[in-house]
């Protein structure tokens, strides 16, 4: 399952969350700390692996 990157807007935390593309669509995410719902995705992960040569 892919790997998705947050950075709460809250507090500041920073986190990694597991998930399928479906629940990732339905984008219930709260941060894990404070349990807020405004996070950010960060797109670290995602680039390094779509911007690979084949
Ligand atoms: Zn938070």
């Amino acid at each position: 399952m892919p790997t998705y990157e947050f950075l709460c807007s809250q507090c500041g935390h920073e986190f990694t969350v597991v998930m399928s593309f479906s629940e990732y669509q339905a984008g219930k995410v709260a941060c894990p700390k404070c349990n807020s719902g405004e996070v950010k995705q960060q797109m670290t992960t995602f680039i390094s692996k779509t911007s690979r040569k084949s």
